[in-house]
């Protein structure tokens, strides 16, 4: 149940429907107010009350209306907001701001190594996705890795490393925040913070983005073998916490064939955008694990309306510390943001011209 605040309600409203609504329902907790859009709202789960309960919330002066939405998840869902979110990314003060969602005309390219590896590599990597023309970089510093063997990043040297790439290319930067305790730092230096597939269910981690993630939009992605309602009640997370720029983002489900490393689920973009206002990129370095099929799923993920892509790029695949099988060259990158941009165009004019007919 949706609870819309009252934007005349005064401090004392406001504060006495807070205190009501966390006795009832806040299971002793705190409860969040978001901004959603115009509205200002809290969302609750309408079992717990009983019928006194929900009498007494609707009776209070700073209730200007109350939507019960029939799916699990309901600040995140389509029939709580129709119009599709628009999320801008980065400050102007220290990169070129990039939208994501909405009416955007262009879907946007986010690009960069999966791990931060060196100030060389990432400098060269960023100039060339730049120049392949990416608008977001993207990089690990903190990698989550299956072997605890493995090259772990640079952690906060990797956060620096991208906010001086950022400051050269002024392309805003996505990067992973796998523990609570480091969302802020993290947000010091990220435009976007990513949680990773393996932490999608990180529940302390998905309320800290969204409490104290400073506002900087989150881009979740969906669990290695998560159901879209599993996926979208963790994006309800966020955002019931207080963080409404949440992006989602399909990088591939487990399935039985080795062949690919993952199976890249393109039916869940149409669904979700059914089902959501959220922003649905897609990821095919991960969802394929094999660099030579990356090209073909960026254009399926185009194709089924994705409103972006993340790659990974590396100037020299076989040298990277992570990912490489996967990674594409900044060339290999330039070709897929051509053909994304012309696809766009194309499937513009189609919707244009059936209308037409
Ligand atoms: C990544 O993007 O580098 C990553 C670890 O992806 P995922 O969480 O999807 O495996
Ligand atoms: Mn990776």
């Amino acid at each position: 149940m949706i609870i819309v605040i009252d934007a005349q309600a005064n401090q004392d409203e406001r504060a006495a429907l807070l205190a009501l609504v966390e006795r009832v329902a806040g299971h002793r907790r705190p409860v969040a107010t978001t901004c959603i859009g115009e509205s200002e709202v809290i969302a609750i789960d309408q079992a717990a009350l009983d019928t006194q309960a929900l009498d007494a919330i609707r009776h209070q002066p700073a209730v200007a209306q109350i939507l019960t939405p029939t799916t699990p998840y309901q600040l995140v869902s389509r029939h709580f907001k129709a119009s599709p979110s628009r999320i801008v990314v980065g400050d102007a003060r220290h990169c070129d701001p990039v939208i994501i969602g909405g009416e955007q005309a262009m879907p946007v390219i986010m690009a960069g190594p999966c791990a931060v590896e060196s100030r060389e590599q990432l400098l060269e990597t960023a100039r060339a996705v730049k120049e392949a023309g990416a608008t977001v970089l993207r990089g690990g510093a903190f990698k989550p890795r299956t072997s605890p063997y493995q090259f772990q990043g640079l952690g906060i040297e990797g956060l620096r490393l991208l906010a001086e790439a950022r400051q050269e290319t002024g392309l805003p930067v996505i990067t992973e925040v796998m523990e609570p305790e480091m969302v802020e730092v993290v947000a010091d230096y990220a435009d976007i913070l990513q949680i990773g597939a393996r932490n999608m269910q990180n529940f302390p981690l998905l309320q800290a983005v969204g409490r104290r993630g400073r506002g900087k939009a989150v881009m979740l992605k969906r669990g290695l073998s998560a159901t879209i309602d599993e996926w979208l009640l963790a994006a309800e997370y966020i955002v019931a916490a207080g963080n409404p720029n949440v992006i989602l983002c399909e990088r591939g489900v487990r399935s039985f064939d080795p062949q690919t490393r993952n199976l890249l689920d393109l039916a869940c973009v149409p669904l979700l955008h059914e089902l959501t206002h959220l922003p649905v990129i897609v990821d095919p370095s991960h969802a394929t694990g094999r660099r030579e099929l990356v090209p073909t799923m960026a254009r399926a993920g185009i194709a089924a309306g994705a409103e972006g892509l993340i790659l990974e790029v590396h100037p020299d695949p076989n040298s990277a510390l992570c990912d490489g099988r996967q990674s594409i060259t900044p060339a290999e990158l330039r070709t897929i943001v051509y053909e994304a941009r012309l696809m766009v165009q194309i499937m513009q004019d189609a919707d244009r011209l059936s209308q037409v007919a």
